[in-house]
């Protein structure tokens, strides 16, 4: 199974939405050149609007950083899966290691995300972390497969390929310490494996796992030739557009 390959931007709460506009002009152009790569932007949710104008007629795709579980209520600060929809989105981070940490979403929080994307047409790109400081390095693959059951929980088989999910452990987040490719293939495999025990295999074979944690072009080739890494979700390097640029180059 050929799967499409991501390269993937998560800005999280850095630009404004003049950069965030100036930076998609800056990438339409030449992106073109690489109809073979997905490629999508994560911004804050007050940039959204301008992305999505910024991207049309354009192949690249927009995302938002997070989601609430219900569509419409007395929720106030949160966000419509349906309102994100409705604006265009076709992507959100559900579950970053930011989120579960800063402010404490849960494993239960992260499947009704999930679910509640789906139900609304969003694709949902799921983040499984590993946090070491917590996890002993014999309870780390426990703690991988059970984020990733918890995570697609309730989920329709039909509705799997629409999921992307991304392993980001948090000690490799913002901190230049990528995972030796070797290891982050070891993960992904791991995750992939998860996939087809909870649904099949030919599911598992079509769902793409991204890699994130300090990837750069100078580490992005050797994670992308592994088999199981089809794709990278980046932070801080991703960040310049020209640096985006390069990664899409590299994939
Ligand atoms: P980083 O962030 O590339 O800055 O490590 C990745 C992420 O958190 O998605």
């Amino acid at each position: 199974m050929v799967r499409k390959p991501i390269v993937m931007a998560n800005w999280k709460m850095n630009k404004l939405p003049s950069e965030a506009s100036d930076y998609i002009q800056h990438i339409q152009k030449p992106l073109l050149a690489y109809p073979e790569i997905e490629t999508i932007l994560a911004g804050q949710d007050v940039l959204l609007d301008a992305m999505v104008n910024a991207a049309q007629g354009t192949t690249i795709e927009i995302a938002a950083e997070n989601v609430y579980w219900k569509e419409r209520g007395a929720y106030t600060g949160e966000t419509s899966p349906a309102a994100l929809a409705d604006l265009g989105i076709k992507h959100v981070i559900i579950g970053h290691s930011e989120r579960r940490i800063y402010f404490r979403e849960t494993n239960e929080m992260v499947n009704l995300k999930a679910l509640a994307a789906l139900r609304n047409g969003l694709h949902p790109i799921v983040a499984i972390d590993e946090q070491i400081q917590i996890v002993s390095h014999s309870d780390h693959m426990h703690w991988v497969v059970n984020e990733v059951i918890e995570a697609l929980k309730g989920i329709n088989i039909e509705d799997i390929p629409n999921v992307v999910l991304a392993f980001e452990p948090t000690q490799s987040i913002g901190s230049g310490q990528a995972l030796n490719a070797d290891q982050a293939q070891e993960n992904l495999y791991l995750i992939r494996q998860t996939v087809s025990d909870m649904f099949d295999a030919q599911i598992a074979d079509r769902v793409r796992i991204m890699y994130g944690g300090s990837v750069k072009p100078a580490n992005a080739l050797a994670l992308l030739e592994k088999p199981d890494i089809d794709g990278v979700l980046v932070g801080d390097a991703a960040l310049d557009a020209n640096t985006f640029l390069e990664l899409v180059r590299l994939a």
